[in-house]
């Protein structure tokens, strides 16, 4: 059943709609739509410039058009007189092969011919920092373990509570908030659903918490490793497979209550790790959060290695209960979309290839690592996790026009970053 957005405004009280898209380096980018209007947009999509965003197009393409998808209709709760709506991006009549969403779709179609349907549920960690973005934004925040610190949250109840009932409101039903592991974090938990909701929602948390820390005269950050010494932004994500009402992944039988579906499914992120990485940690500060060193708090809450474990968080994969696992590699700049269709893709190669996830690992991976032998490190860095990219045969032709137009855009980053001159080297070297 189609659904009149013109219809919904009048119902909801709507005066404007935001045409919203996500583009491959995450920004979102939008057009804000009188209602009198979104008749002909929700048919013909609003129109852009694909060049003037990050999509690896020209400038002399032709109208990148941006078709709302009506389901994804959210009103922005601190302001419900405008809708936001995620849309998918087309260009000369087809989809953008390489848009984000639409790469996710095509994934989830890909499961739907097997029968799967993949449900995921994410923790997208944040700062609140100061609007220069130089320090955390409690000043009395100094504990060196801060985790769960209640005063600390307590002090930011009202910025916190604004999004949670925002998110209660919208009916994604949150359940717990809480100080996480470095000064001025936060973590906020909502139910997992299936990857396009998760993904979309993931997009909107992020505008959503933005938004309301500036109201506060904050500003709220998502960067993998903002403060140095302290733990990172992660972006765990929580994974389960279904076929109509059976999660795949759940068997009494099996080892903590893994099926051999879910454990080949594991098998597929283990074999691709090192090139999920590039998608997951997309970014040069990726690499500071995951391979650190151990932070002020005691734990870098990230991994280092390519392994999985039962109920243990030292670990890339960890399986907290039956029937799900916790993928705790990806960080707060992995593009919402592109991330859950790179799970999907990995996943499903391990399920169809039975590929084997190799020993469970119950060490504490932060001191006994060392212990282990040849256990597989993550990348070190972009450019390494770049060119596993570029050397995953599967990635390249699950994702297709996605991988090369985000390689030539993060080779551009690697590059930038390449060319800047720290005060680290001039330390180092000017007494060569
Ligand atoms: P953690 O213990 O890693 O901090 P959280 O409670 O912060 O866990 O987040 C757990 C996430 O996993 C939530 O989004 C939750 O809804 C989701 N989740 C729970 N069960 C499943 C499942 N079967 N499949 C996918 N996601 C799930
Ligand atoms: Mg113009
Ligand atoms: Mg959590
Ligand atoms: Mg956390
Ligand atoms: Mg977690």
């Amino acid at each position: 059943m189609s659904i009149d957005l013109a219809e919904v405004a009048k119902e909801r009280k709507i005066k404007y709609f935001l045409i919203s898209y996500t583009d491959l380096v995450g920004t979102q980018r939008a057009k804000l739509v009188p209602a009198e209007a979104i008749g002909g947009m929700a048919k013909n999509g609003a129109g852009f410039a694909g060049f003037a965003t990050w999509l690896d197009m020209t400038p002399a393409d032709p109208d990148m058009l941006a078709i709302p998808d009506p389901a994804s209709l959210i009103q922005l709760p601190w302001k419900p007189e405008v809708g936001w709506l995620a849309a998918d991006l087309w260009m000369s009549g087809k989809p953008v092969e390489q848009g984000p969403r639409n790469v996710l779709k095509r994934l989830i179609g890909k499961a739907a011919e097997r029968g799967f349907q993949l449900k995921s549920g994410v923790e997208c960690e944040f700062f609140l920092i100061s609007p220069d973005g130089e320090s955390i934004g409690d000043g009395s925040d100094r504990q060196a373990k801060p985790c769960y610190d209640q005063s600390a949250l307590m002090r930011r109840y009202d910025v916190i509570s604004e999004i949670c009932d925002s998110m209660l409101a919208l009916g994604w039903k949150p359940y717990q908030n809480d100080h996480e592991d470095a000064n001025g974090q936060f973590e906020m938990n909502w139910d997992y659903s299936d990857a396009l909701t998760t993904a979309d929602r993931h997009a909107f948390f992020k505008y959503m918490v933005k938004s309301i820390a500036e109201r506060h005269q904050l500003r709220a950050t998502f960067m993998p490793k903002p403060f140095s010494g302290l733990t990172g932004n992660g972006c765990h994500v929580h994974v389960s497979l279904w076929n109509g009402n059976r999660n795949v992944f759940e068997d009494d039988k099996g080892e903590l209550g893994i099926s051999a579906t879910g454990y080949a499914f594991i098998g597929g992120i283990i074999h691709s790790a090192d090139a999920l990485a590039a998608i997951l940690n997309p970014t040069v500060n990726s690499y500071k959060r995951i391979n650190a060193p151990r932070t002020i708090s005691g734990a870098t809450w990230s991994p280092n290695t390519v392994t999985f474990s039962g109920n243990n968080r030292t670990h890339m994969i960890r399986i907290p209960e039956a029937g799900r696992f916790e993928l705790r590699l990806a960080d707060g700049a992995a593009n919402p979309y592109a991330m859950q269709a790179a799970i999907l893709a990995a996943g499903l190669d391990g399920i169809q290839s039975n590929r084997d996830p190799g020993k469970r690992l119950d060490i504490n991976m932060y001191t006994d690592g060392h212990l282990v032998k040849d256990v597989k490190k993550l990348p070190l860095n972009l450019l390494d996790a770049l060119r596993a990219l570029e050397g995953s045969k599967l990635l390249c032709e699950s994702l297709g026009a996605y991988v090369p137009a985000f390689l030539k855009l993060k080779h551009q980053e690697w590059s930038d970053f390449s060319r800047h001159l720290t005060r680290w080297e001039r330390e180092t070297t000017l007494d060569c």
